[in-house]
């Protein structure tokens, strides 16, 4: 069989929560992150991309949850793919069809499934032979924290030096390393108030804290990675937190102000520290937006999510465990 015979693949990804977060850029470009990141891979949070090289197609067709792509969506599919076609010389255009398959108003990143999944589909349809660091480096380019959901469990991604194209992450412990669990607790409907991309930018232009945010960034990082080899809940929560709030006052300072705290995002933000004084290891991270995500260990994870579910402005809560990196099949 020649190695081009394979037309198409289905990769299924899934999505991360950075413990150690990502915020901005060391070349926009190349999409290279300006600070180290670690992250676990949720199960259940589920994307599901099938990629086909048609030679009767004239231009390539997107899909994101059955409907259509916007020139937007699609133009961000085409350029991986462009990148996958010129690697190989591949001249067919492809179909694509994704989805999603979260719950509802999860608030978790859809790009990093999306991302993962759509790299491995097209290096697997297009019959490259890669291994997991090239896919990761590809997913990579179209969404950092793509990268990291290649892989299952726990996962590294280094910072980037400028120039460095071929940056991919690192896995550092499976998804049976240890039994935390992912309480999520949903506080908004709808889009976030400003994308990652332009709030990275916007801090990095304007925020007198953003040179301090990567200064403090690879201290968090550290102690978070090393908290992770001992299995040291308590540690790595505390690094975590700081991680998170250090990068929310670097966009708070930003002109104007990255603000993605909601009231419901405080009340949440209020629960976790009284679960703590009631005892429980729970520790909270957020993200780009007002979502609040508390690690706890999985014998904690019904009352976390109970508390969680009686705070004031929160709609809705899931519980997610560790997950597999990305799986493909033709
Ligand atoms: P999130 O926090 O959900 O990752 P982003 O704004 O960073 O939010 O990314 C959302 C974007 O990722 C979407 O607008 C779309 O362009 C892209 N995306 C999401 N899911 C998929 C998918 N399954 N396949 C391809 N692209 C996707």
């Amino acid at each position: 069989m020649s190695p081009r015979a394979a037309a198409e693949a289905t990769a299924t990804a899934r999505a991360n929560i950075a413990l150690a977060k990502y915020w901005g850029k060391s070349d926009v470009a190349l999409n290279l992150p300006a600070v180290p990141s670690l992250s676990l891979t949720l199960d259940g949070l589920v994307t599901e991309t099938r990629v086909r090289f048609d030679a009767t197609l004239d231009a390539d067709r997107v899909q994101l949850d059955g409907r259509a792509a916007s020139t937007r969506e699609a133009a961000r599919v085409v350029r991986l793919l462009d990148a996958v076609r010129a690697a190989c010389a591949e001249p067919r255009r492809a179909e694509v069809l994704s989805a999603n398959r979260f719950p509802t108003a999860a608030g978790l990143a859809s790009s990093a499934s999306g991302f993962a999944a759509l790299a491995a589909a097209t290096v697997a349809a297009a019959g490259l032979d890669w291994g997991p660091h090239r896919v990761s480096a590809l997913a990579r380019a179209s969404s950092a924290s793509a990268a990291r959901s290649v892989y299952g469990g726990f996962v590294e991604l280094p910072a980037g030096s400028p120039g460095d194209a071929a940056l991919a992450a690192v896995p550092l412990y499976g998804p049976d390393y240890w039994d935390v669990r992912l309480v999520v607790a949903v506080t908004a409907t709808g889009p976030k108030a400003v994308g990652s991309t332009e709030g990275m930018e916007r801090s990095r232009r304007t925020s007198p804290y953003y040179q301090a945010w990567l200064d403090a960034a690879p201290r968090s990082f550290a102690a978070i990675k090393r908290a992770l080899d001992g299995r040291d809940l308590d540690t790595l929560g505390r690094a975590m937190e700081h991680s998170t709030f250090a990068f929310h006052a670097c966009a708070l300072a930003a002109d104007p102000a990255i603000a993605y705290f909601r009231p419901a995002t405080l009340a949440a933000l209020e629960t976790v520290r009284a679960l703590r004084d009631a005892g429980v290891s729970a520790w909270a991270t957020m993200d780009a937006g007002p979502h609040v995500k508390v690690l706890c260990a999985a014998g904690d994870a019904g009352r976390v999510q109970a508390a969680l579910d009686a705070t004031a402005g929160v709609l809705d809560t899931l519980v997610a465990r560790p997950g597999a990196g990305v799986e493909v099949r033709r």
